[in-house]
């Protein structure tokens, strides 16, 4: 442990990570600013991560249920006898082959976290708490380019060329979640020449900023990119050389085709955005040195997987892969392995994915997240009996989560269906409720993590030290440390490193490091420049044919080969009955409950935070329904209804009504206290429309229709 003064860690009040430093005295946490080696940003929301460690709800001991699942009702236990029933339970699933039968659910901080070793050693099925909006990017990535994807990171802005064009659709990077350094590197390279253009039903934070804000259409922006690419190829401004060396053979021909009916004009029906707009921006575009594009949460985007493949499509032929400005394609760092490494289940073997009402479609699936619906149907159909749960709260925050709450309390003969829940928390969540097992977590300033995600924005391809600055309080434990603990005795072979500091020290030799020169140095390594056109002394991207993949084949039955124009589905139906539709939004205050920025005091302050949730509505739209600013309105979908206050606003189309994502939590005293809804008891659950977009996200949080009434 170091002692007082500024000691370099990593933040974790939002899932970007940045290096901060601790200001720490007498044993205690007092500020928090940006770490200088790490491009020195923290946000407001990071700051105020010192209100949250010493909240008094902090959960010090392990806790038992005692009533039924969801009554929140426990007794202190011990570690020991926490362990003992952990173990005891994977022993007998192990001991009648249904291994796979585990499922754990976080958020991965490396790609080396201890929890995936635990997994892939038991024999156990990964569920990250990867958000669902983002999936799509990653798996278009993956399916374009054949590569690591540039997940939930943004393109390289302090990158861009004068004259550069950044494109972010969707993206609130100005309005949280996003790395502390993201807003700055946006507006230095404004003030270098480069241009900001937003593609968003809200005028966001960013969309301020902009120099153009194009309020397109809620799951219109595959369209408005097809439009663009239309206009490029029949223009012939797009990149020639790049479309000749580097996409592969006859893939730019099936593109020129399928486009030939995209023009501007008919994608500017479905996206809403004037066809002369769609064409400005494509010549915009084309004559620029370089376009990044990038969209994440905030408004999640309809048919997210369409719009991931367009916008690869746009990227790869106008040439802007892998340049200043342009898409980043990250590389790895050679960590060493911890050797054995586990192997891991077959998952498409033991057919955890086979499940729902269209079950054929999953055997496309190829990525490891779960969603949460999905959990909820393994409990039903008997695929999971253990579920471990840390730093995600699917009885709250995601969509399914009703469906998840009812599977978890579902018996059979007696006795729940899933026969183990166990949840790690700093405090306790909608989630822990339903818990059998709640764990004591230690919190950021309490852990040693090695953060190892080789796309990070911050620091280029590096490793950054996440180290312990005080004292965890009572009896918490990091999640880490007890996985290790449960690895030694369920699969020791794989786990014969002392702790978690050691298994840290096994990978940073291979950079000639250590955990201790690690602390020296800052706790930051980098190699210094991430490079550019690296696929071309690689002899080629990560596909099988060394060339960017723009047709997807393996897709074709499902109709996805190339991007679909059309809005989501469900965005047409119900359109009488319905006719807005439910955008969420996020702020700099707020993130999903998993960091517990709704129980932070300074985030929630009634005057300098966000103390409610209203519903955002268009003052013409607010006109026609005869509701005033401040009215308590009624939200209804198919799937829910919400009470909210009305806030008549212009920063949202009148077709839209716009809420906060990540409020409705009632547990915790700062919480209890203010008022909020949650927008997924809007959101209808994944199966209603179950499709290959459910897999890998967004459809829902844009295309849930609503009415409102006062
Ligand atoms: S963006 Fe803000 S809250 Fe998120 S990790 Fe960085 S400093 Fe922390």
């Amino acid at each position: 442990m170091k002692h007082d003064g500024w000691i370099p860690t990593a933040c974790y009040q939002c899932k970007a990570e940045c290096a901060i430093l601790a200001r720490v005295e007498d044993g205690k946490v007092k500020e928090i600013r940006g770490n200088p080696s790490g491009r020195g940003k923290a946000c407001v929301k990071g700051m105020a991560g010192v209100s949250l460690q010493y909240s008094p709800d902090r959960i010090t001991r392990p806790l038992k249920r005692v009533g039924e699942r969801g009554e929140g009702r426990f007794e202190p236990v011990s570690w020991d006898e926490a362990l003992d029933i952990i173990a005891a339970k994977l022993n007998e699933l192990r001991d009648k082959g249904e291994a796979h039968k585990l499922t754990a659910s976080f958020f991965p901080h490396s790609i080396t976290d201890p929890k995936w070793r635990f997994l892939n050693a038991y024999g156990g099925f990964i569920n990250t708490a990867l958000p669902h909006c983002d999936s799509a990017k990653i798996v278009a990535f993956i399916k374009t380019m054949g590569g690591v994807p540039n997940h939930h990171i943004p393109p390289a802005w302090f990158t861009v060329p004068p004259g550069g064009i950044m494109i972010m659709a969707g993206r609130h990077a100005f309005g949280g979640l996003d790395d502390a350094a993201v807003p700055l590197d946006i507006l230095e390279a404004r003030r270098r020449g480069a241009r900001l253009v937003v593609l968003d039903p809200f005028f966001s934070e960013d969309a301020a900023k902009a120099d153009w804000w194009i309020p397109v259409r809620p799951s219109g922006d595959t369209a408005l990119f097809l439009g663009m690419i239309n206009h490029i190829i029949a223009r012939e401004m797009y990149d020639r050389d790049f479309v000749e060396n580097w996409i592969r053979e006859g893939d730019f021909d099936k593109l020129k085709e399928y486009v030939r009916d995209k023009t501007p004009a008919a994608m500017s029906v479905i996206c809403d955005v004037p066809a002369a707009d769609i064409r400005k921006l494509a010549e915009m575009c084309a004559e620029a040195p370089s376009v990044g594009v990038d969209s994440f949460k905030g408004i999640m985007l309809g048919q997210a997987l369409d719009f991931g493949h367009a916008w690869t499509i746009f990227l790869a032929i106008t040439g802007n892969i892998d340049n200043p400005g342009g898409q980043p394609l990250p590389d790895l760092t050679p960590l060493s392995p911890v050797e054995p490494v586990p192997a891991g289940p077959s998952l498409a073997e033991k057919g955890f994915h086979v499940t729902g009402p269209d079950r054929e479609k999953f055997r496309n699936y190829s990525f490891i997240m779960e969603p949460t619906w999905y959990q909820a149907q393994a409990i039903k159909n008997g695929g999971l009996k253990v579920l471990i749960n840390s730093e995600a709260n699917p009885a709250l925050t995601e969509m399914g989560q009703s469906e998840w709450c009812r599977a978890v309390t579902m018996k059979e003969n007696g006795a729940y269906k899933l026969e183990l829940l166990v949840s790690y928390e700093i405090m306790l969540s909608e989630t822990s409720k339903y818990a059998d097992l709640v764990l004591p977590d230690k919190t950021y300033f309490e852990r040693w993590e090695l953060l190892y995600m080789p796309w990070w924005y911050n620091f280029g391809q590096g490793v950054l030290l996440r180290q312990p600055v005080v004292e965890a309080p009572g009896e918490c434990r990091h999640s880490n440390e007890v996985f290790i603990e449960l690895g030694k005795r369920l699969c020791p072979e794989y786990f014969a490193f002392r702790d978690d500091v050691e298994f840290y020290d096994i990978q940073l030799a291979g950079l000639g490091l250590s955990v201790a020169k690690l602390q020296d140095m800052g706790g930051i390594w980098s190699p210094g420049t991430m490079g550019f056109r690296k696929y071309r002394d690689a002899g080629g991207f990560g596909t099988p044919s060394k060339k960017i993949h723009l047709y997807w084949e393996d897709l074709e039955e499902a109709g996805q080969a190339m991007p679909r124009p059309g809005l989501a589905p469900e965005y047409e139906a119900d359109a009488e009955a319905y006719p807005f539709i439910l955008v969420s939004y996020r702020s700099i205050f707020h993130q999903g409950t998993g960091q517990w920025s709704h129980n932070n005091p300074q985030l929630r302050d009634p005057v300098s935070g966000l103390y409610e949730n209203p519903a955002l509505i268009n003052p013409i739209a607010a006109e026609k329904l005869g509701i005033k600013d401040g009215d308590r309105v009624t939200i209804a979908s198919r799937t829910g209804e919400i009470e909210a206050t009305a806030k008549l606003s212009q920063r949202i189309r009148p077709d839209c009504i716009a809420l906060h994502h990540g409020f409705g939590s009632s547990i915790g005293r700062v919480a209890a206290s203010g008022s909020g809804v949650s927008d997924n008891a809007l959101i209808p659950d994944a199966g209603t429309t179950l499709d290959w977009q459910d897999l890998v996200g967004g459809e829902s949080h844009v295309s849930t229709r609503v009415r409102i009434q006062s």
